[in-house]
């Protein structure tokens, strides 16, 4: 971030208008966000793609892109998942991008949120790690989608059976550290498994549960972009479990 906090430090010492510094330290904080995350975003292409989304269906409220989301995961579940035209949809990304969700999803390869929300490239700002919680990375990411790309939803997706979690589990109950870096995943997923003990039920979907809604929360509650951005009603952050069987993501908050 210290390009960032260079690039502010610039503009405030141009001297720029009092009611013009805002809206230039926005503008730069995009910019050095945009670069400091390594996307392909230039100047030029933010200010396009704020006037004109690429995809002007996924300028939505909160709650409508919830309702998109959980009608595509509808048509997936049913099997009449929609066909996409790859071609005409990338040439239409190449300008810009406005994903109408950002999801926070498990890494593990059956969830694949693209197909089990039914979207299309373009659509959904998917941020993945084993066991879905809220890195200082991950949030980076969803800030991202929230300041820069105008996402209005915040979905945390857990799922059925995940392995981090039932690892995490296993490692407390028998002391044990695991190997390589393993041990950092067990680590972060560790207050949601102590929450769920003593809890009637299976450990496992009740820590699962617990995990996607102190994620929930934390995403809610943290300052200065993403508690700004609820607080003022501009996004929604939910959670959501994803059943390996049927496919069907049931929201939990
Ligand atoms: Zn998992």
């Amino acid at each position: 971030m210290k390009r960032l906090e260079q690039d502010v430090d610039v503009c405030e010492s141009r001297g720029a208008a009092a009611e013009d510094a805002p809206i230039a330290r926005r503008s730069i904080l995009k910019i050095a966000i945009a670069a400091t995350a390594g996307f392909a975003v230039s100047p030029p292409a933010l200010a396009a793609s704020a006037k004109r989304p690429p995809k002007p269906e996924n300028v939505l409220s909160p709650d409508s892109a919830l309702d998109r989301l959980m009608k595509g995961n509808a048509r997936y579940v049913e099997g009449v998942s929609r066909r996409h035209d790859f071609k005409h949809e990338r040439e239409v990304l190449s300008k810009g991008q406005n994903p109408f969700a950002a999801i926070l999803s498990c890494a593990d390869s059956r969830i694949a949120p693209e197909y089990c929300f039914d979207t299309a490239p373009g659509d959904v700002f998917v941020c993945r790690v084993a066991g879905n919680f809220a890195s200082d990375e991950m949030v980076a990411s969803l800030e991202y989608a929230i300041q820069v790309l105008n996402t209005p939803l915040i979905m945390v997706l857990g799922h059925e059976a995940c392995g981090a979690v039932d690892a995490t589990i296993k490692s407390i109950k028998d002391g044990t550290t695991l190997p390589g870096h393993l041990q950092s995943l067990v680590t972060a997923l560790t207050p949601a498994v102590d929450a769920a003990q003593g809890a009637s039920g299976d450990l496992l979907a009740n820590a699962t549960l617990r995990n996607i809604m102190m994620n929930v929360e934390k995403l809610k509650g943290l300052p200065p972009i993403l508690k700004a951005a609820v607080d003022d009603k501009k996004i929604r952050v939910v959670g959501g479990i994803y059943k390996l069987r049927s496919g069907r993501v049931e929201l939990v908050t």
